[in-house]
């Protein structure tokens, strides 16, 4: 029977998509931390971010610099300066940048700035932006919604592939479930359920997914035994001072532990921590 996703599908149970940024390697060789502030503040928080991440080897930096808030009220990013911030952050330190973009008129102006396009998952469903995204060539991270099926992300991955943009990444961030302890229920049987059915890249947003700092470490740890391409985390300097998601937000310290262990446990599950520099 033919998949409805026929692009995202997996051919063959060797079938996966590679995908090379400037100073980053995603492949099933390696295990790919991506960490940086829920939001861009200021150019100094990610000058301390970027900083931080080459100490460990973490070569590509996310934060928000147009912020899809639940509430309207709610801070709503630095928009065009965040991302100005955010790039000469990155570029100080040979790093790569990930950044969301919230609708299709915003997709050159977010582009010139990041090497890769976030689709959050409360836009994984506007496919008027999938279908602009498509047109691109520029690498897509795309976030599955919250009440989102594993098919529902391969056909919303499946609306840039059609349009002719083969860079795609999935990432499970946790859904809407009976259970209200955590913010959502991170589904780690999504990494190999999805990855049972499409080539593409998958990844865990731990984050978002559980919504409490204390508890990201083990699910980034779950995440790479899961199999798992990487992990998007979010740090900031002064995690209590974070002016949105603070409460999901680990400091450089956490960071530095988490590094430290994924080093150790990476090599079992056969893959790299670190990208040597492709530059
Ligand atoms: C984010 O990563 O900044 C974000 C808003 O996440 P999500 O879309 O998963 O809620
Ligand atoms: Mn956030």
């Amino acid at each position: 029977m033919s998949k409805p996703y026929r692009l995202a599908a997996k051919r063959t149970d060797e079938h996966e998509t590679a995908l090379t940024l400037s100073s980053t390697e995603i492949s099933k060789d390696h295990f790919t931390v991506i960490a940086g502030p829920c939001s861009v503040e200021s150019r100094s928080q990610m000058m301390e971010c970027a900083h931080a991440l080459s100490e460990e080897g973490i070569t590509l930096m996310r934060g928000g610099a147009f912020k899809p808030r639940t509430s309207p009220y709610s801070f709503q990013g630095n928009g065009e300066k965040g991302l100005m911030w955010m790039k000469e952050a990155a570029d100080a330190y040979g790093i790569n940048t990930v950044s969301e973009v919230v609708d299709r008129e915003q997709i050159p102006l977010v582009s010139a700035y990041v090497d890769m396009l976030q689709v959050g998952a409360r836009n994984m469903h506007n496919y008027s932006l999938l279908t602009a995204l498509g047109e691109t060539s520029t690498p897509v991270f795309l976030k599955r919604g919250m009440s989102a099926t594993y098919e529902d992300l391969l056909l919303s991955a499946e609306y840039i592939l059609e349009r002719g943009n083969p860079n795609v990444l999935l990432c499970e961030r946790g859904i809407r479930t009976f259970e209200s302890y955590a913010r959502n229920t991170l589904d780690i049987a999504a990494v190999p359920i999805l990855q049972s059915k499409t080539h593409l890249p998958i990844f865990v947003d731990p984050s978002h997914g559980v919504g409490l700092r204390e508890m990201v470490p083990p699910l980034v740890y779950a995440a790479l035994a899961a199999g798992a391409d990487g992990v998007m985390i979010e740090v900031h300097p002064r995690p209590e001072e974070s002016v949105s998601d603070s409460r999901q937000t680990i400091g450089f310290e956490t960071l530095s532990l988490v590094m430290e262990r994924l080093r150790i446990l990476a090599p079992t599950f056969g893959r790299k921590i670190t990208t040597a520099a492709l530059v």
